[in-house]
């Protein structure tokens, strides 16, 4: 269900936006996409959110060409749906500093070389913005090991590529 139009909302590209990624799990589902799930059960086991809402929601991704929808059913972020890391990245640096006192929940590194990436994607090592493919993901200072996880979220727990197939 799109967010009520306004006329002011005309002239604003982020309303806009939000009609698209600001529903409560699209974001989430969008993360997982970057984190290596491709698959409709695998969305539904990592978020827990009815399959209901998880069909509505990869509907809207997959029309908005965000995502798209292979012959074998997997699901895979577009080049358009690539462009939105950027915004991930800083949604989750801003609640670390906010609120992950231990520190950062997942670092972010460049793979090919191990250096942290700033808040703009910027390797502290090399100094290059880092491609998504080439970032990895591990757990930070702030992560909580937490037991009885489910298959996904155990393989988001340990260093990884982003869009790398989870399976
Ligand atoms: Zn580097």
């Amino acid at each position: 269900m799109a967010l009520p139009s306004t006329y002011a909302d005309r002239n604003c590209s982020l309303a806009r936006a939000l009609e698209i990624v600001g529903e409560r799990w699209t974001l989430l589902i969008v993360r997982d996409a970057f984190y290596g799930v491709r698959r409709f059960g695998d969305f539904a086991t990592q978020l827990g959110i009815p399959r209901a809402v998880l069909t509505n929601r990869l509907k809207l991704l997959v029309r908005e060409d965000v995502l798209t929808r292979d012959d074998d059913g997997e699901y895979r972020l577009t080049d358009k749906g690539i462009e939105l890391w950027p915004i991930i990245r800083s949604m989750m640096a801003w609640g670390d500093a906010f609120y992950s006192p231990a520190g950062v929940k997942r670092a972010l590194r460049h793979d090919d070389d191990g250096g942290l990436l700033d808040h703009e994607g910027r390797c502290e090592t090399c100094h290059q913005v880092v491609a998504v493919p080439d970032t990895r993901i591990e757990p930070g200072p702030g992560y909580v090991p937490t037991d009885g996880l489910d298959p996904i979220s155990q393989v988001f727990s340990t260093p990884r590529r982003l869009l790398d197939p989870v399976r």
